[in-house]
């Protein structure tokens, strides 16, 4: 199936949410959940298991943009605590949900692309 052509980038694929084989398939069938296979080129998900990885990367990355953003607006602005609170509260939730999606796709298909599994013992 679908063997023949050539295969998607996986950055790309992973972070639009599509199959990391054929690149036409969805990976997601929730929000966070995977899809069993892909149902264009029968890709078996199971291999996928991308642990905390994606919440460690929008931490990072919401933390620094978050941090860095309330450090200014301080120093140029000086405005009201409950305002920082409110702001920057609201932008770190939005940060993550828009970001945790994109990230978990990359991961898994980073993962398909490289190989990377568990180790084994081999006998
Ligand atoms: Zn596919």
């Amino acid at each position: 199936m679908a063997q023949d052509v050539a295969p998607p980038n996986p950055i790309m694929a992973g972070l639009a949410g599509r199959c990391p084989r054929c690149g036409k398939g969805h990976l997601f069938t929730g929000y966070l959940t995977l899809r069993p296979s892909c149902e264009v080129c029968g890709l078996d998900y199971s291999f996928a298991d991308t642990g905390d990885g994606p919440a460690f990367f929008v931490m990072s990355i919401v933390g620094i943009v978050v941090v860095a953003l309330a450090l200014w607006v301080e120093f140029a602005f000086e405005p009201p605590i409950w305002l920082h609170i409110v702001m920057w509260f609201s932008l770190s939730v939005i940060l993550s949900v828009a970001l945790v999606r994109p990230l978990k796709g990359l991961m898994v298909a980073l993962q398909y692309h490289h190989k990377a599994e568990e180790g084994r013992i081999e006998k």
